[in-house]
């Protein structure tokens, strides 16, 4: 396979020990198959009910897929300030280098905000509890 912007070999590597991806030695981007992506979130934040949508404001860019050949979407990741290439056959995805870091950050930040979430409903609901018993003693 070839870089969808250098068209130069990519190469095989170990990423992060965990996932094997398509990595380009001269741009530093790498390619991940469609499963891929989820498992570089899930090095950050696993639980996949509480991500969202992965795919907003789909565009088509210039950049070939290097499994099909075919022309690559743009698109932005999961309403963040972040914008990847797919494959719109689900081929996988490309990373510009620094974007895996990127992924990671703001799966980082989004398990703060639900965890942050969770803790606030569950304060909600025992402030309620409270409330209820106070009135059931009055
Ligand atoms: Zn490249
Ligand atoms: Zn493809």
């Amino acid at each position: 396979m070839n870089c969808p912007k250098c068209a130069i070999t990519l190469t095989r590597k170990y990423y992060k020990g965990m996932i094997e991806v398509d990595y380009c030695p001269n741009c530093r981007g790498m390619w991940l198959d469609f499963v891929e992506l989820d498992q570089l979130e899930d090095v950050a934040f696993d639980e996949d009910q509480f991500k969202g949508s992965l795919v907003h404001r789909e565009c088509d860019v210039d950049c070939k897929c290097p499994a099909c050949g075919g022309h690559m979407h743009e698109f932005q990741y999961r309403l963040y300030n972040l914008k990847l290439d797919l494959c719109p056959e689900k081929h996988g995805f490309w990373l510009d280098a620094g974007e895996d870091e990127r992924v990671i950050e703001i799966m980082r930040t989004h398990q703060d905000r639900i965890k942050r979430k969770k803790e606030a409903e569950s304060e909600w609901k025992n402030f309620l509890k409270g409330l209820h018993s106070f009135f059931k003693q009055v």
